[in-house]
């Protein structure tokens, strides 16, 4: 009757589809397997109410109307939709965009894609908490800037913005502001009118959905926000975006969407006891471990912990029965230094140094327990046996 090991904790990367979403997801494979858009038959009639049903699911959780949500593959493409879609059609109006050093790679590298394509690009920097200044912002928007992007929550270090104050200066300011909410959107409450945003990318599988299904909120505004889709095709999606909807998928979304609406409350609670339980337990049996980021402003889930003079990598090759990541999950074989660590002031090798925990819904007290034991005994092993790592930091 031991602890079935594995213990997943990199809830970050992805999450273990939820059992009542796959319960509600299968019909839709081979029962109700019509093509949503066909208009002429029972199949498709019933695969178009599910994926009403869905959409009305995810509006609600982010306070939206149903019409103001366009289905994609996932928050990456969200992104680009959003990003390049508005840089195409303001083009005119300007061709400044804003966003923060620490946001995901799918913003960094398409705005790296804006640059080369003439537009310029103000990269606000974070404090150590990973916040940025809302003077930085205030001062970075000119007559040019078309866009902001600030994430709602850093999949690294869990640093909740403050996506109010931010929206309103972009309302102030006549600029159109748009979030990547893939680690807030079934974590945190969101609110798309309180926080004043046009656009939001977001993403079921950070929230116990499947992978492969992602949304792109964009504002009922008149006169209409001129985004330039990126997939043409057969018109789908107010032809923002075409293709095949993937009905099993959006219905997943959607079900997923609905549990955290009715969880999240309780669900955050539990799970930031058991993060604060893992982090006390490491940092009083570990005197060099140190926690990384907001103390305050962080999602529940999260923790990312340095510990001083050790080789994140190294201590993960020893940790085979706990699954946490060093830095972010990028695709490179050779471990860089993180960009968000680095952005709140850490030297490289701190940033080496630190491995992100990432609890979720099915994390359980006695998971938290092991890890803190294995980790405290494997960090203790390491220093032992290279004894020119002890305190090298210090
Ligand atoms: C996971 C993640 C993404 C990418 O989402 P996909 O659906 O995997 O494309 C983007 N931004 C953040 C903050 C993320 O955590």
């Amino acid at each position: 009757m031991g602890l079935a090991l594995p213990i997943y904790l990199d809830n970050h990367a992805t999450t273990c589809v939820d059992p009542r979403v796959v319960d509600a997801m299968l019909p839709y494979f081979t029962a109700v397997y019509g093509n949503a858009a066909s208009r002429q038959h029972e199949f498709g009639w019933r695969a178009e109410a599910a994926v009403g049903k869905a959409r009305r699911q995810i509006a609600s959780l982010i306070h939206a109307e149903e019409h103001e949500i366009i289905f994609t593959s996932g928050a990456t493409e969200s992104i680009n939709l959003a990003l390049k879609g508005i840089a195409e059609g303001y083009r005119g109006r300007g061709n400044h965009v804003v966003t923060v050093e620490t946001e995901h790679q799918a913003v960094l590298g398409t705005c790296e894609t804006l640059e080369s394509a003439g537009f310029t690009v103000t990269r606000l920097p974070v404090d150590e908490a990973g916040q940025i200044s809302t003077e930085a912002l205030e001062n970075a928007i000119t007559e040019d800037t078309i866009l902001v992007s600030v994430m709602a929550a850093n999949n690294e270090i869990g640093t909740v913005l403050p996506l109010e104050r931010i929206g309103r200066i972009c309302r102030e300011r006549n600029v159109l502001f748009h979030t990547d909410a893939a680690q807030a959107v079934g974590k945190i409450p969101m609110d798309v009118s309180s926080m004043h945003v046009e656009l939001m990318s977001f993403t079921a599988h950070k929230m116990y959905g499947p992978k492969g299904i992602g949304a792109l909120y964009i504002r009922k505004t008149s006169p209409r926000i001129a985004l330039t889709p990126a997939i043409d095709g057969g018109g789908h999606e107010q032809g923002v975006r075409s293709g095949t909807l993937n009905v099993p998928g959006i219905v997943g979304f959607g079900e997923a969407a609905a549990i955290a609406g009715r969880e999240m409350h309780a669900e955050s609670a539990r799970i930031a006891g058991l993060r604060d339980a893992l982090v006390h337990g490491l940092l009083s049996a570990l005197e060099d471990a140190e926690l990384n980021g907001d103390r305050e402003d962080r999602l529940a889930g999260n923790a990312n912990i340095r510990f001083a003079g050790l080789r994140a990598d190294k201590l993960l090759l020893a940790l085979k029965d706990i699954a946490v990541s060093t830095g972010s999950a990028c695709s490179s074989a050779l471990p860089r230094p993180s960009h968000v660590l680095r952005a709140i002031g850490l030297s490289d090798e701190e940033s080496m140094s630190s491995i992100r925990f990432g609890i979720g819904r099915f994390n359980t007290e006695e998971q938290i327990e092991y890890t803190i034991g294995r980790i405290a005994d494997v960090v203790k092993t390491m220093r032992r046996t290279s004894p020119s790592h002890h305190h090298a930091l210090s």
